[in-house]
């Protein structure tokens, strides 16, 4: 396979635009570097880059896609939007219709606001939980990403730590000292951040399932002691759901794992591909927010028509009955069929599944926090990543990050992933 022209485009855009791309991780820069592949043109599970090489995608542009590129159902309501205006700046049925979705499959939703970004609505669940406790220090776990505001970027994971920066150049020393950070799925450490620093924690905010330094579940009872050791301090609990809403299930990970938060941030797959965000929950607490309380938070495109059409048609479609379970088997026979391949090399790797969402990480033991996850083999990874773009499946330049099935994967794309698979521990196994 060559990728000759995408090299071309490649360095063209690195003189334009910074890095050559919109989104630090997009660049190959923690697989060892090299030009980024140009996608073309997707359609379901398969997208084409600017050679015309195929691939079988796990990126789904970082989660939304989880009906595979240009659904036809989708693609229609935005069609159909699209020759009724793209935006009004007034108010639409839209916006009602999706949040009575989102209220519907999450119970944890009195009140809900529309966003562009996961970013935008992490960030405003603080501003709230600030405005509503009267408090600023905000405590969260080590390792996960929650967007790109000055908060969350005090030793935070994701694209930050895997391009070895876990500060950004022009965070303050001062937001840094409101930001306490815990290792994730450790009840001890928690506790103790409640006795120093309980009475002036606004929030605590959470990846109920994490997917930023690769898939990672919460042990039993790891949630159940946030919510008691939160809410006894006085401290609002946020669920940064934007990766795992809709992901398990018709619901937010708060559904699937039976857990409630006071407020919790989406993105990503409610909006079926378009820009997107929202965030809710406790009406107590969603009233502080203007023009009804005193935290302010707006947006020109906050809600706009194409991105409420192309989320309701999106959920529209993962209300098909049975989806779920077959993301979930497919999951499973790529997660056993790895493991089969692997008898052969005996490479050391381990997989963190949960329905269509996996990480394979090269490492010999099972991963449960941020720095176990950071201790796995990033070369190994970035060689893998590569031998597997070969042969013609795409996955995400990045250890930390999740490989994500859509209802579009067949059980043939499985098999030929499996062969890739094969492909990428032989030369693995050889060096
Ligand atoms: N929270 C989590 C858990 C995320 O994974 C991300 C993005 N990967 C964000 C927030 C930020 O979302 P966005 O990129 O839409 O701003």
């Amino acid at each position: 396979m060559t990728i000759q022209t995408s090299e071309k485009l490649y360095a063209e855009a690195l003189e334009h635009i910074v890095g050559g791309v919109n989104s630090p991780s997009r660049s190959y820069a923690a697989v060892g570097g090299g030009a980024a592949v140009f996608m073309k043109k997707g359609k379901g599970a398969y997208f084409w880059d600017e050679d015309g090489n195929r691939y079988i995608d796990y990126l789904a542009a970082y989660g939304p896609i989880i009906t595979g590129f240009a659904h036809p159902h989708i693609t229609e309501a935005i069609k159909k939007q699209a020759e009724l205006g793209v935006l009004y700046g007034t108010p639409t049925t839209l916006e009602t219709d999706l949040a009575v979705m989102l209220k519907k499959a999450i119970p944890s939703l009195d009140k809900v606001r529309f966003t562009n970004s996961g970013t935008e609505s992490v960030m405003t669940t603080v501003r709230v939980a600030r405005a509503f406790t009267g408090r600023k220090k905000l405590l969260k776990f080590a390792g996960s990403y929650h967007g790109h505001f000055d908060l969350v970027l005090v030793a935070a994971g994701s694209g930050p730590s895997t391009l070895g920066s876990p500060d950004s150049a022009g965070v303050t020393e001062s937001t840094a000292q409101e930001v306490i950070t815990v290792p994730f799925n450790n009840v001890d450490t928690l506790q103790h951040a409640f006795e120093k620093w309980g009475a002036d924690i606004a929030g605590v905010l959470v990846e109920p399932i994490v997917g930023n330094f690769g898939m990672v579940m919460p042990q039993p009872g790891f949630l159940e002691a946030i919510n008691e050791i939160a809410h006894q301090a006085g401290s609002v609990v946020i669920y940064d759901e934007v990766i795992t809403n809709f992901r398990f299930m018709y619901g937010g990970a708060q559904n699937y794992l039976g857990v409630t938060p006071d407020l919790t941030a989406m993105g990503k797959v409610i909006g079926g591909g378009l820009p997107i965000g929202a965030y809710g929950g406790k009406k107590e607490i969603m009233d502080e927010v203007a023009p009804l309380g005193p935290a302010y938070q707006a947006g020109t495109m906050a809600g706009n028509p194409l991105s409420m059409a192309s989320g309701i048609a999106c959920l529209e479609v993962l209300q098909t009955p049975g989806i779920y379970e077959r993301m979930d088997r497919l999951g499973k026979k790529l997660e056993d069929g790895m493991h089969a391949v692997n008898e052969k090399y005996h490479l050391p790797i381990a997989i963190n599944r949960i329905g269509g969402a996996m990480t394979l990480y090269f490492s010999d033991h099972e991963i449960t926090n941020y720095e176990e996850a950071k201790a796995t083999d990033s070369k190994m990874f970035g060689r893998f990543f590569k031998y597997m773009l070969e042969k013609g499946v795409n996955l995400a330049p990045s250890k930390y990050e999740a490989w994500f099935l859509t209802t579009e994967h067949t059980e043939k794309d499985i098999d030929e992933t499996l062969e890739a698979v094969d492909y990428a521990f032989s030369q693995l196994a050889k060096s």
